[in-house]
């Protein structure tokens, strides 16, 4: 097996074995744009030194040396040879992107000796030196494990010697004294000299690179991302071109097109006599690109045109790491642009509109899950006055949480249930926990494309960058600006939108469907057939469901109109009744309420689908818990005069009640289609409720037809009972009001009873819902309320179990259970309408199962509808 890749074997379709790095590289260099060239070691290699406990074998070092001449050849530098000596920058590069969690090292193959050469052939000796100290620092740590600090303690102290700020700014003899101190501080800490033999450099620096793969930060970054823990990274070795030669080199990143809003204009970077690692690390506050346009013009439009040219050839946005040596283009490096969701969404319709890619490659590209970020919150009202600093907008999205300094403090508030702002003067990968813990991230250095600012966007997390304005006092933990001083702990808010920070809590308004959100919605309803519409609760979550485009209500959860405090009351009067009179009565207030909720709710949904499911839960949910009632009657008998006991007795009855109520096992007891046989008052008034509120609507000429649903259904005669039930409540309201509705009945698929025995079931039932969370709870028999917090999260981490399946339909299980029901259902009433409304209707994979089954609907929570949408399309692509 060839091992190792020169750029010219490679090309964009082996990314598997180049790493995505490794086959752009490579495809690049077949484009003939101007690449520095060199060679791939590819990810079977770093899969092979793990399972050989970090052994590189001899072939490997063979194949790497004579891909090592070929480079030689091909730049006519001898690597090692002071005459005229190739350096070589060693990078790593996995399938997938992981920007900054893996380590890189430039200006491999300097030594005492090609240092010297490199200062004769530029006739530059203060810049070969710090090269080489560069050099030193970068091998040091990567290579021989001394923390990166140590050697910015010495930079620091001869900078402060010296009153320079910076590396560049240090003389020749400064130079020479920091590399001293730099090999004897490697030297003293690893009892060895940093090697003089170039070659072994290289190899040293290539088992680095692969131990770099299992970095703690990578292995965070890895489980964040679902990137598979096996993958391993591959190693490229270019050539090094030197951005930091003159005034005539620099360096720079740059986006083809906004990585923030999508929009089609050149962003980017650029530092003139610099090396890569310092953009990148937000060390240096670069300036924008058109700073190169105004002092290279020439140079500007030919990095122009090789971006265009790579945006073309990849037909999406692309990172372009580039760098500039004595008036030279190279173009080190280009990658899929990490985005906004918005930039995504732009972009891709923007192609799709020009031609570039079609509208189900455009609707492919969207992650759903990243729609979570575009419908971002925002600030409600722009408040100029309390606007204390302002940034690059650099992630959008707006947030208020508590101040922190670290990362280790975001991550214990954060645990503990606070929202935090973490706030750093640059991160750097260490940070990634703390990233993913805050809800909102500030810094003080580097621009929209510093580690920061990509990571954030990535997980769409609002960031604010380069707040330059600010001062921290890193040591006692104050963020100072202008006359605020902020405290860890002080609310403070941000908009990453405009970068903005704000001081305290700042109101926050929901999110809009933009313009490019909405046409993609449009061709994922072109495309899909799986009709998606929402659950609700309460009869204002119809606005939310109708704005996101549900196409009907799946599921009306009715328990949660009674649980308003002027309702709570009536529910309860109806629950502890001493006699039918009084439930009566308290049912007949509820009567009214629960109609004009439903009239509201179809009158709103105007001729779409409404599905109403009767009251589900055990009814002790409804009343208060027994401790309470116990201290309210400790508090009535010392305060109670004699003989007037009224209130006492009235807490007495409903103690009693809840005793009575109580059962060991609630989820498996009396709720649901056993609480409606058993207390059939109570659906008795539902059902009432609903077609009053269908006859008032039908007389104001809105188009109705009711979807009436039986929950917890396991046998066919509980919901043969019941469908009676509702049939003679309908006719007497109808008939009374002398109208005619058509509705149908139907039953939650939840309980596996009623899976297995479907055929009976769909003898009575117009349609199936499947309640996924009941099902999975019961064909688990796992508690919905408990597993996660006891074991589910362990069976996660010892992948006994590969997801939660809460959250992720359990197809081999659950959804096998489904499609026995569907079968079984349909094989006695073919047109038999089924669809899901657990919580699995808003995730990805599921729906896409429920998709190749045949499931005519899924329903999910009204903010998951657009994920829903897309997700339903794609699954038909
Ligand atoms: C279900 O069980 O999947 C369902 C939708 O009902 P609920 O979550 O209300 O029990
Ligand atoms: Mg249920």
């Amino acid at each position: 097996d060839q091992r190792v890749f020169m750029f010219s074997e490679g090309n964009a379709s082996m990314r598997e074995l180049l790493g995505g790095k490794g086959a752009d590289l490579a495809e690049m260099t077949r484009a003939g744009l101007p690449v520095p060239y060199g060679f791939t070691i590819t990810t079977a290699s770093c899969r092979d030194y793990y399972t050989h406990l970090g052994h590189i074998p001899l072939s490997l070092i063979e194949e790497i040396e004579a891909a090592l001449v070929s480079l030689e050849q091909k730049t006519g530098k001898t690597f090692g040879n002071s005459a005229n000596p190739l350096f070589v920058a060693v990078r790593s590069g996995a399938v997938t992107s992981m920007p900054g969690m893996m380590d890189t090292i430039l200006n491999l193959g300097m030594n005492d000796e090609t240092s010297e050469g490199l200062a004769a052939m530029t006739g530059n000796r203060k810049y070969a030196l710090e090269c080489y100290a560069r050099f030193i620092q970068m091998y040091g740590h990567v290579v021989m494990g001394i923390e990166n600090n140590a050697f910015s303690k010495l930079l620091r102290q001869l900078n402060t010697a010296q009153g320079t700020e910076h590396i560049g700014q240090l003389e020749q003899a400064d130079l020479a004294e920091l590399i001293d101190k730099y090999k004897s501080l490697i030297h003293q800490r690893t009892k060895k000299p940093i090697p003089q033999n170039v070659r072994e450099q290289l190899i040293d620096a290539v088992r680095a690179i692969f131990r770099s793969w299992s970095n703690p930060r990578a292995k965070v970054y890895r489980k964040v991302h679902k990137i598979p823990e096996d993958q391993g990274t591959a190693v490229s070795v270019q050539e090094m071109v030197f951005g930091n030669l003159d005034e005539f080199s620099g360096t720079g990143v740059l986006f083809t097109r906004n990585p923030s809003t999508g929009v089609h204009e050149i962003l980017g970077e650029y530092l003139p006599s610099a090396q890569g690692e310092e953009v990148v690390m937000g060390i240096r506050t670069p300036f924008g690109i058109s700073y190169l346009a105004q002092t290279m013009p020439a140079v500007y439009e030919e990095l122009h045109e090789a971006a265009s040219r790579l945006e073309a050839w990849y037909g999406d946005i692309q990172d372009i790491e580039f760098t500039i040596e004595q008036g030279k283009l190279y173009i080190l490096q280009t990658r899929g642009a990490r985005r906004t969701a918005q930039a995504a969404m732009k972009a891709a319709v923007d192609y799709a509109k020009e031609g570039i890619i079609t509208k189900e490659e455009a609707l492919l590209r969207i992650e759903p899950e990243h729609l979570n970020q575009l419908l971002h919150q925002s600030i409600e009202a722009q408040d100029a006055d309390k606007v204390v600093a302002t940034g690059l907008p650099a992630s959008p999205g707006a947030v208020s949480g508590a101040l922190v300094f670290d990362s280790e403090t975001a991550e214990a508030w954060t645990s503990v249930g606070k929202r935090v702002i973490l706030v750093r003067r640059e991160t750097t990968p260490q940070d990634i926990h703390g990233v993913i813990a805050a809800e909102g991230l500030l810094t003080l250095r580097g621009g929209m494309t510093s580690h920061a600012a990509v990571v954030a966007r990535g997980m769409g997390t609002p960031c604010v960058c380069g707040c330059e304005e600010m001062e921290l006092r890193e040591d006692v933990k104050e963020l100072v600006c202008g006359e605020y001083t902020f405290l860890e702990g002080d609310l403070i808010s941000l908009d990453g939108a405009t970068g903005q920070v704000y001081a305290g809590e700042i109101k926050l308004k929901d999110p809009e469907i933009s313009e490019e959100l909405s046409l993609v919605l449009s061709w994922a309803d072109e495309i899909k057939h799986m009709k998606v519409y929402a659950n609700i609760d309460q009869p204002g979550d119809v606005k939310y469901a109708r704005k996101w485009g549900a196409e009907g209500i799946g599921l009306c959860r009715t328990e949660h109109m009674f649980l308003s405090p002027s309702r709570l009351p009536l529910i309860q009067r109806v629950i502890v009744a001493g006699n039918a009179q009084e439930r009566q009565e308290a049912l007949y207030r509820l009567l009214p309420i629960q109609q004009s909720d439903f009239e509201q709710i179809f009158t709103e949904m105007d001729g779409l689908p409404v599905t109403i499911r009767l009251l589900d839960p055990p009814l002790h949910e409804f009343l208060p818990k027994l401790e309470v009632l116990e201290g309210r009657k400790e508090h009535l008998r010392m305060i109670t005069m004699d003989g007037d006991t009224e209130e006492l007795d009235k807490v007495e009855r409903v103690i009693s009640k809840v005793q009575e109520l109580r059962e060991t096992n609630p989820m498996l007891g009396w709720r649901g289609a056993r609480l409606g046989i058993v207390f059939p008052e109570i659906y008795d008034m539902q059902i009432e409720a609903i077609f009053r509120a269908a006859a008032n609507c039908i007389d104001r000429g809105i188009s109705v037809v009711p979807e009436i649903m039986i929950p917890l259904v396991g046998h066919a005669n509980e919901l043969s009972t019941l469908r009676r039930l509702v049939d003679e409540v309908a006719e007497q309201v109808l008939r009374e009001n002398l109208r005619h509705c058509p509705y149908r009945v139907g039953t939650m698929i939840e309980v596996p009873r009623a899976a297995l025995t479907a055929a009976e079931i769909a003898k009575h039932a117009d349609f199936f819902s499947f309640g996924t969370n009941d099902l999975t709870q019961m064909t688990l028999g796992y508690s919905r309320d408990d597993a996660e917090r006891r074991f589910l999260s362990q069976y996660l981490e010892q992948k006994i179990v590969e997801a939660n399946p809460f959250e992720v339909l359990d197809e081999e299980g659950v959804g096998e259970l489904m499609k026995l029901a569907l079968n079984r259902g349909r094989s006695w009433k073919p047109q038999l309408v089924a669809g899901l409304c657990g919580e699995h209707g808003g995730d990805r994979d599921s729906i896409r199962f429920c998709h190749q089954i045949g499931l005519d609907y899924v329903s999910c929570s009204p903010y998951r509808v657009p994920f829903a949408r897309i997700a339903a399309a794609q699954a038909e692509i």
